[in-house]
């Protein structure tokens, strides 16, 4: 594996390569777990060029706090990253990717950034957009690999790629969780024992929502995860959704021809946690 840190290597690189069906990308931003090294094992198996990203996007961060917080150990990461076959991993600093800080673009994802994640976290989305448009442009993947543990995310990096990258092919994996459950997630790393222990409530009551999805009215089912995760004095619940996964549209009744997709987002202490299942 190569390490790329500046954007005119990777530049000669990509532009080396003369078929560019052969590139498949996962962008991170490090901190690796087996959820991200999931990801960019499917994407090893499937291209012939895999590169991974690890970029801590400020553009992204609403609070500052959460930013400067943010776990960053690359040499740990390089370690981890270089037991998989993944070819490149372009590690940029902020200073390559963003000289100017002056960026001010403004995208519009059908209004899927203002909503739950994007209503919580205002300008996340539109910090997600900037850095994936920049990354497929320099990087020019043919197939993309994102979690479904972020599944909002999911949904906007197809309408960013419907919109702007046509050519490219979105491939969503499943979310990694550990023994217990609990979504691996680099925030998780931040949790205090009392904390994760909180944490697993989570997944538990996401897997009573689906079990009782058929037995109780969208609502109770919505309130039951809250009233379960709110009554432990070290969860505080930011939202509780059910979905219709295809086109993300809310759902007040049964739906039993498509997949549904309940999504929470909590804070555990000071850290944010989300998840969500399918059913
Ligand atoms: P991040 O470094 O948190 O930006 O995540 C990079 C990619 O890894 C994103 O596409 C995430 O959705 C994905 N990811 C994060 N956690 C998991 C997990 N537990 N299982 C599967 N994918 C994950």
């Amino acid at each position: 594996m190569i390490i790329i840190k500046t954007i005119s290597e990777i530049r000669r690189y990509i532009s080396d390569i003369s078929d560019k069906k052969t590139i498949g990308f996962v962008p991170t931003m490090g901190s690796f777990h087996e959820g991200h090294i999931s990801l960019i094992k499917k994407c090893v198996e499937k291209n012939k060029e895999s590169i991974c990203s690890l970029f801590v996007n400020p553009k992204q961060f609403n609070e500052k706090e959460d930013y400067e917080k943010y776990p960053y150990d690359l040499e740990k990461d390089i370690k981890i990253i270089s037991k998989t076959k993944c070819n490149v991993l372009f590690a940029p600093s902020k200073e390559e990717i963003y000289p100017q800080n002056n960026i001010t673009k403004k995208y519009d994802f059908d209004g899927i950034e203002k909503i739950l994640e994007g209503e919580r976290r205002p300008g996340h989305f539109n910090g997600v957009g900037i850095i994936l448009e920049k990354l497929f442009d320099l990087i020019k993947p043919y197939n993309v690999y994102f979690g479904e543990k972020d599944f909002q995310q999911c949904v906007i990096v197809n309408k960013l790629i419907k919109q702007k990258f046509k050519e490219i092919n979105l491939f969503t994996c499943e979310t990694i969780r550990d023994k217990q459950g609990l979504a691996l997630s680099s925030r998780n790393k931040l949790l205090s024992f009392e904390e994760k222990q909180a944490s697993y409530l989570i997944y538990e009551s996401l897997i009573n929502a689906k079990k009782n999805y058929n037995k109780i009215s969208i609502e109770k089912n919505k309130k039951n995860i809250y009233n379960k995760l709110n009554s432990h004095e070290l969860i505080k619940v930011e939202y509780v959704d059910i979905r219709k996964k295809n086109n993300f549209e809310v759902l007040n009744d049964f739906d039993t021809k498509n997949q549904v997709i309940i999504l929470v987002a909590v804070k555990v202490g000071k850290i944010r946690l989300i998840d969500n299942i399918t059913i």
